[in-house]
C-alpha cells in the first residue's frame, strides 16, 4: 500500500480532523518565502518587537519592509491544498485550521475556523489602543510618503496585526490550539518544519495525547518519528488526494 493510499485510511477512518498548517501550504500561492536562501530574510533582518518599539530606525526600517512585500501578499490566491480544506471543514470532517501563516488564504477559500497563531498581515493594529485598519489603508499612507504611521485615535506606534519576534501569542488562542490539539484523534500537519515554538508544540501535543499524526512536508521535520504517514509529495497535489471523497 502506497504511503498516500495508508494517509486516505486513516482521514477516512477519523472524520473529525484538525489541521496544522505553515508556509509549505502557501507557497504555490505565491506568497513571500521568509526562511529560504533569496528569501525575505535575506534581504531584510526581521525585526523583533522590543526594537520595533524602542528603535525609530527599526521601525522605519519594518515599514520600508512592509511596503515593498506588500503586493506578494496582495496577488497571493488560495491554491488546491487551502481549497482541499476549506471543503473538508464544509463537510464536517475537519474541525478547524490552526495555522503559522498569517496571509489569510486560508479564510479565503472558504474555511471559518481559523486560527492564526501569528497573527494576520492583513491588518495593521495600534499597538497602544488595539485600534485596527484595513492592511490597505495602511500601505496607501506609506505609498503616499509616510515613513512611520501612527495611530489617528492616541497617536500611538502601528504594526502588522502579526506576533513578531520576541512578541508573545495570545495566550487564550494558544489555550484553545492545545485544547484542540489534546482532543483530536488525527492531525493533519502541512508544510511546517515544525522548529518555530510555541506552535511546533501544538502537533506534537496532539501526538503525545494519542492522536494520529500525518505529516506533508517536502523535507524532514523534528516531529517524522511520531508520524503514522509521511508525505514529500507537493502539498498543492497530495492534500487534494488525500482528502478526496
Ligand atoms: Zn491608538
Amino acid at each position: 500500500m502506497t504511503a498516500l493510499q495508508t494517509a486516505r485510511d486513516l482521514v477516512a477512518a477519523h472524520p473529525c480532523a484538525v489541521a496544522f498548517t505553515g508556509a509549505g501550504v502557501s507557497t504555490a500561492s505565491g506568497v513571500p518565502d521568509f526562511r529560504s536562501p533569496g528569501g525575505i530574510w535575506s534581504r531584510y533582518k526581521p525585526v523583533p518587537f522590543q526594537d520595533f518599539v524602542l528603535d525609530p530606525e527599526a521601525r522605519r526600517q519594518y515599514w520600508v519592509y512592509k511596503k515593498e512585500t506588500y503586493q506578494d501578499f496582495a496577488n497571493a490566491r488560495p491554491n488546491p491544498a487551502h481549497h482541499a480544506l476549506a471543503r473538508m471543514e464544509t463537510e464536517g470532517r475537519l474541525r478547524a485550521v490552526i495555522t503559522q501563516n498569517i496571509d489569510g488564504l486560508h479564510q479565503d477559500a472558504g474555511s471559518e475556523t481559523v486560527l492564526e497563531l501569528h497573527g494576520t498581515n492583513r491588518r495593521v493594529t495600534c499597538i497602544r489602543c488595539a485600534a485596527t485598519w484595513p492592511a490597505a489603508v495602511i500601505q496607501a499612507r506609506l505609498l503616499a510618503g509616510c515613513e512611520m504611521p501612527e495611530c489617528d485615535h492616541c497617536g500611538g506606534i502601528l504594526k502588522a496585526a502579526t506576533i513578531s519576534f520576541g512578541q508573545a501569542m495570545p495566550a487564550d488562542l494558544l489555550a484553545v490550539a492545545f485544547q484542540l490539539a489534546s482532543a483530536v484523534d488525527l492531525m493533519l500537519v502541512i508544510g511546517s518544519s515544525l522548529v518555530v515554538h510555541p506552535a511546533a508544540g501544538i502537533p506534537l501535543a496532539a501526538a503525545r495525547a494519542g492522536a494520529r499524526l500525518i505529516i506533508i512536508n517536502r523535507e524532514p521535520t523534528p516531529l517524522d518519528g511520531l508520524a503514522t504517514v509521511i508525505l514529500r509529495e507537493p502539498i498543492e497535489e497530495a492534500l487534494p488526494a488525500l482528502v478526496a471523497s
